[in-house]
């Protein structure tokens, strides 16, 4: 059997599903296609920072709706000592089970939309070297070819689409450091809900509040970890009950399911496109998730794509369009992606005297009396080889300047 399509989206979560919401609200017509099938969880924590986005697409509200605790405040641990404050403005913490469905529930809700689930592309489809579609097999092997005048891969790191499409990969960094989480009922939580960050042994803790109640754990450890980890999942818990206040805080935990792992995220981008094909999401740009940028970035590059969509509909050659659409995808992205590739590559153990010295100066006021003046300068000298960090300070610096002038 033979189907007519304009675009044809291969794979249905932040990436894919975003997309069609945009193309739907365009009136293009769209197929989904995934090999999951929906709701459902992926490898994957949820911090969702840049609500902005999800707003755009209609569906803020409802990803709320579940019960979701706004996160103001950001807290990092040293030791047992930690720096807070407030953040410009709030993050939400969904399960993917939840997001991804709100957000295909919403595409689906255009006529022009349609989702095969439970159906993996295999192939594409070419006429000379323009990809005109896609060959997609269901769970009993059943074949159906699938036509369109673009077909996007949106279908993860291990993009089917970009291997098929033979899209090279650039910037390439192999993954750096394995990451566990999972999800805890009753751990006590701080008076307001609370981002934590563990930064000890050279591992990066995070505390992450859900819905009241129940919060996920995470924590990327050292390479030589992964595999005694994954053996002895114990261990996990073991090591958050170590951190300050955790023990007592962990009490009456009850871990919900299992302790999920990974040995960890390469780090790339792939070219963004060619002839009748283009990449969105994780199949275009994948990193470490220490930085918690994933999703955020995967919505921006779809805003990009529906752009080049747009500027192609009216005339642009696709060959420009998608051209454009990499360049502002790579301005867009590389501050993110040096600021995580030297955030994880810089992890280490703090010496002895650095984390000493640390908690003597964090429980003594009249030192950060003195030492606030020059704070700025000092981030700007010690991150000379990272300017977007200091960057990335003075831009928060802004947003909390029009939160004031927005009231
Ligand atoms: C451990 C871990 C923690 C993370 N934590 C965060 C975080 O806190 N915040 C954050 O923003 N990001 C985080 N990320 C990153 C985030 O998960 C990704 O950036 C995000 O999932 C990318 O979305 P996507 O839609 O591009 O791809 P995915 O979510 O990977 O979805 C791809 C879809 O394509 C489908 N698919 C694949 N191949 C085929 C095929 N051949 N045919 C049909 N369907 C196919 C899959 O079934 C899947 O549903 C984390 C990642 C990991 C691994």
């Amino acid at each position: 059997m033979k189907q007519q399509t304009d675009i044809v989206i291969t794979g249905a979560r932040v990436a894919g599903a975003s997309l069609a919401i945009i193309l739907g609200e365009m009136g293009e017509k769209v197929t989904l296609i995934d090999k999951a099938s929906f709701p459902s969880d992926t490898l994957s924590t949820h911090h969702l920072s840049h609500l902005d986005y999800v707003d755009r697409l209609g569906v803020l509200k409802e990803v709320e709706a579940s019960g979701l605790r706004k996160i103001n405040r950001m807290r990092t641990y040293i030791g047992d000592s930690f720096i807070e404050g407030p953040r410009a403005s709030y993050t939400l913490i969904p399960r993917r089970s939840h997001l991804d469905h709100v957000l295909l529930r919403k595409a689906l809700s255009f006529p022009n939309v349609q989702l095969l689930e439970g159906r993996q592309v295999v192939d594409l489809l070419k006429t000379g070297d323009r990809v005109t579609g896609v060959v997609t097999a269901d769970k009993k092997g059943n074949i159906e070819n699938i036509t369109a005048d673009l077909v996007v891969g949106a279908d993860g790191r291990n993009s089917k689409i970009a291997d098929l499409a033979g899209a090279e990969k650039y910037g390439h960094h192999s993954a750096i450091r394995p990451v566990f989480y999972g999800y805890y009922h009753n751990i006590k939580p701080l008076m307001e809900p609370t981002t934590e960050i563990f930064l000890n042994e050279g591992r990066i803790g995070f505390l992450f509040p859900m819905e009241p109640g129940i919060d996920c754990l995470g924590l990327e450890v050292w390479p030589e970890e992964f595999k005694q980890m994954a053996r002895h999942p114990e261990k996990f818990e073991e090591i958050y009950r170590s951190y300050y206040g955790m023990s007592v805080r962990m009490k009456d935990a009850v871990l919900q399911g299992d302790i999920i792992g990974t040995p960890g995220v390469a780090n790339f981008f792939r070219h963004a496109g060619g002839k009748g094909w283009a990449l969105i999401g994780d199949a275009g740009h994948s990193k470490d998730p220490s930085t918690g940028l994933g999703m955020n970035d995967a919505f921006m590059q779809v805003f990009l794509l529906a752009e080049a969509i747009k500027a192609f509909e009216q005339g642009t050659p696709w060959e420009d369009a998608v051209q454009s659409f990499q360049e502002e995808r790579d301005k867009n992205l590389s501050p993110g992606y040096r600021l995580t590739l030297d955030y994880i590559q810089s992890r280490r153990s703090w010496t002895v005297e650095e984390e000493t010295l640390f908690q003597a100066m964090a429980a003594n006021p009249t030192v950060w009396n003195k030492i606030i003046p020059s704070l700025p300068g000092l981030l700007k000298e010690c991150s000379a080889d990272v300017p977007e960090l200091y960057g990335s300070v003075v831009q928060d610096a802004e947003n909390f300047r029009l939160k004031e002038e927005n009231g």
